[in-house]
């Protein structure tokens, strides 16, 4: 999509500090961290939320979620632990149109989130 932020970052037409990347998915640090480690994880082809994800679409989130192991080990934080956070819609807190997770850790974690 033209105009989305995260697919301009995917696309390299806007710089980001890249943790890990492969043909389906990138990794960069959150311009914003809210924790020591703060990374946000995204598929390079525009999934506008969770509410857009299919069947056929799914299967990049899967990818997505057997790589976080190794970006956790990158960052450090996979003995610590971690958090991983999708927020999608307005009530759920999505500023950015384009599907993500959010990997963060390195600090403890409260629980239930703001
Ligand atoms: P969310 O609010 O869940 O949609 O998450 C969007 C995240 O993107 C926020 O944590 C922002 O700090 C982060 N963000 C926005 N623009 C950039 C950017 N250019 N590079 C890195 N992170 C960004
Ligand atoms: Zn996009």
């Amino acid at each position: 999509m033209s105009d989305c932020i995260f697919c301009k970052i995917a696309n390299k037409e806007i710089p980001s500090n890249v943790v890990y990347e492969d043909e389906k998915i990138l990794v960069f640090h959150d311009l914003s961290p809210v924790a020591p480690q703060h990374v946000l994880i995204i598929p390079k082809v525009h999934i506008e939320s969770m509410n857009e994800l299919t069947e056929e679409s799914a299967s990049v989130v899967a990818h997505i979620f057997t790589k976080v192991k190794e970006v956790a080990k990158q960052l450090g934080i996979d003995g610590s632990g971690y958090r991983i956070v999708s927020n999608c819609g307005s009530e759920g807190g999505q500023t950015v149109g384009h599907l993500h997770f959010h990997l963060a850790g390195g600090r403890q974690m409260q629980w239930p989130p703001g």
